[in-house]
């Protein structure tokens, strides 16, 4: 097995020029929205919006005020899947179309793919969408065409600032833990690293923050989808038991008035 590599996203150095997202389009042939979908969708500089079939990296614009609004700055965050230890949208796929590769990212088959979209359920980050066009499930592959032949992830080659550092993802954690203490001693109070093995065993492309993740439409506590699961089923059940008893019950009491009735028809004939 290849080495476990994934992505830093250090989202102090991130600029919000897209070329990632450029970057990402070009290389997997991804196409634009359809012209007559292009539309100002009053986020700030954002108009893809959010992660789809088509758009499987998303910059996310933040802009922040203080409370007089004399003071702002912009958080950016480039997105994409986190190429989870704990995957979702694997767990519940029915014809295991969603493998984990050789270097220990996620990966779609799109010939065992049959377009359920139980995984576009199972994944807690609303990463994957399936596309009415190719009927498949879609998401970011870490370039695994790439990966394959040496090469680097084409989003992580094209960024001008490294905010997006590929490789192995243990060195990667070493080195997002030096910049969280400079940030933190250059007082940025909120700095964090978001998927260490507290966020569902450790994202194999985990994020340096500079807020808190909420600021950036990141779950605090993602969970498994089984794990939610469980909670229906236990009410399912508990509501089954329910109505059995209920359902008992009404059985007994209507055997027991017409007991009573027949009964009383007898002393009657008598
Ligand atoms: S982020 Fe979502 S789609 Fe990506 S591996 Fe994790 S659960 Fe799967
Ligand atoms: S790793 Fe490749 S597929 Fe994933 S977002 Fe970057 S360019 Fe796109
Ligand atoms: S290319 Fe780099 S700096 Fe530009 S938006 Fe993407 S992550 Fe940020």
């Amino acid at each position: 097995m290849a080495e476990r590599v994934g992505m830093l996203i250090d989202t102090s150095t991130c600029i919000g020029c897209k070329a990632c997202g450029v970057a990402c389009k070009e290389w997997n042939e991804l196409p634009m929205a359809p012209e007559d979908k292009v539309e100002f969708k009053g986020l700030s500089y954002d108009n893809q919006g959010h992660l789809s079939d088509t758009n499987w990296r998303h910059v996310k614009f933040i802009e922040q005020f203080n409370e007089d609004r004399s003071d702002s700055r912009w958080l950016f965050l480039s997105d994409s899947c986190k190429h989870c230890q704990q995957a979702g949208c694997m767990e519940v796929c029915p014809t295991n179309a969603i493998i984990r590769t050789e270097f220990d990212t996620v990966f779609i088959d799109h010939d065992t793919c049959i377009g359920c979209r139980y995984c576009v359920t199972g994944c807690p980050f609303g990463v994957i969408q399936v596309s009415d066009i190719k009927g498949t499930a879609q998401k970011c592959t870490l370039c695994y065409d790439r990966l394959q032949v040496g090469e680097q992830p084409a989003c992580a080659q094209a960024c001008p600032t490294d905010c997006i550092e590929f490789g192995e993802v243990d060195s990667l954690m070493k080195l997002a833990e030096g910049r969280e203490k400079l940030l933190k001693s250059q007082g940025y109070d909120n700095v964090r690293i978001y998927g260490k093995s507290d966020i569902l065993g450790g994202l194999n492309v985990f994020y340096l923050l500079l807020d808190k993740p909420d600021v950036y439409g990141l779950p605090e506590n993602p969970q498994l989808p089984q794990k939610n699961m469980m909670k229906s089923y236990t009410f399912s059940i508990a509501g089954m038991v329910a109505t059995g008893v209920l359902a008992l019950l009404a059985f007994r009491s209507r055997r027991m008035s017409h007991k009573a009735d027949a009964d009383q028809d007898q002393d009657k004939a008598v």
